[in-house]
């Protein structure tokens, strides 16, 4: 099986904070569906894929910034290209204030069967600082909506860590949306990324993030009162209530194959009897062009070696709290991780981190806190 990744490269405008590939909405947007609608048709017979596909997703950026019928168009142009399961879970990710009832109701209608809504906090005053375009009422007004045009599968995006944030506001931030019922919430700590406004304003002295022993009790109190409320940590920072994990990211952690679509899209899949991972080119200027001659806008592949495939099986793997299938490695490698790896396997057991389980190589709690640290072990 092979998942799909959609990426839309354009927003309303820059968050402070953020370092993905995207754009203020600009001209180039008008022409950026057909491109992708192409880029989608060449890939067929050019990319390594092993089919069905479980899982297709629309990320960026702010998919729902371009109008609910392109985004149609180009799922229509990945199911006519690839065999889509009929059961697949299809996500478009979508900022508050981008989509009306409208556009969700033609998703739906589509097929769109997983909304991912961005909220980051529900105190205004946090959004504001980070420059977010959005206030928590117009959360409140695109959740609603969204249920209301028939989503049963709503992820909500959360930050901790912002800039004069403190651990009330965070638990009111949770306390809030869990009211609300989302199936799923992604809860991840603000990393400050060079080059980006927010990195700026810290470095001289205009914004102050709190320190990391606050950051961590944040994510102490809030993953405790997540499972209080009956959502369950399945990734380091994930929560779903059963049956609600996130398929699509479980493709990337599970390393199972992927095709990624769009500027700066990333893709993974075996080729020739190797693992290959490339990289359409970020420019979409670029991108356009390669497209309007027939030309895939690949920018980089990357060939991986046998022990690095095993690295990154290991350094995905472990960020679940379920794990590696012991067998799923040996049937994969043909060797079990602690001979490909004696050292860093005996480092992790002296400290405690592997999880009881036969089954399974997976971390303790504490080993989770740890991951970096552990992932070190094995380089
Ligand atoms: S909405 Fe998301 S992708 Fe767009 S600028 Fe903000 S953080 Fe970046």
């Amino acid at each position: 099986m092979t998942g799909v990744y959609v990426h839309i490269p354009y927003c309303v405008k820059k968050c402070a904070y953020c370092d993905f590939c995207s754009v203020p909405r600009d001209l180039t947007a008008e022409q950026y569906p057909d491109a992708l609608c192409r880029e989608i048709e060449l890939s067929r017979d050019r990319l390594p894929y092993e089919g069905p596909v479980p899982s297709v997703f629309f990320g960026g950026g702010t998919p729902t910034v371009l109008p609910a019928d392109d985004l149609v168009r180009i799922l229509d142009t990945v199911r006519r290209t690839y065999e889509v399961r009929s059961d697949a879970e299809i996500t478009v990710e979508c900022n508050p204030g981008t989509a009306a009832y409208a556009d969700f109701v033609k998703l739906r209608a589509a097929g769109v069967n997983r909304l991912s809504l961005g909220l980051q906090s529900a105190n205004d005053r946090l959004l504001q600082v980070v420059g977010r375009i959005h206030t928590y009422d117009q959360f409140l007004a695109a959740y609603r909506a969204a249920r209301d045009a028939g989503f049963e599968n709503i992820n909500v995006d959360l930050m901790h860590g912002l800039p004069g944030q403190t651990q009330e506001d965070y638990l009111d931030t949770l306390q809030k949306v869990c009211d609300l019922g989302p199936e799923h919430i992604s809860a991840y700590a603000l990393i400050l990324e060079e080059g980006t406004p927010l990195f700026r304003q810290v470095r001289a002295g205009e914004t102050k993030l709190p320190d990391e022993d606050a950051v961590a009790d944040m994510e102490d109190a809030g993953m405790a009162f997540l499972k209080q409320q009956g959502y369950r940590r399945y990734e380091v920072s994930n929560f779903a209530k059963p049956g609600y994990e996130c398929r699509h990211n479980l493709i990337y952690w599970d390393d199972i194959p992927y095709l990624g679509f769009g500027a700066a899209a990333h893709s993974s899949a075996q080729g020739q009897g190797e693992w290959l991972r490339w990289s359409n080119t970020e420019s979409i200027p670029e991108y356009l062009r390669k497209l309007r001659r027939g030309k895939l806008p690949t920018a980089e592949t990357l060939h991986i070696d046998r022990r690095e495939e095993m690295f990154e099986v290991i350094m995905l793997g472990l960020r679940k709290v379920k794990g590696i299938s012991r067998q799923a490695f040996l049937d994969r490698f043909g060797t079990p991780m602690e001979k490909a790896f004696p050292d860093a396997w005996l480092n992790v057991q002296s400290n405690g981190w592997w999880a009881d389980d036969y089954a399974r190589y997976a971390l303790t709690e504490p080993g989770m806190d740890h991951l970096n640290t552990a992932l070190c072990y094995f380089r």
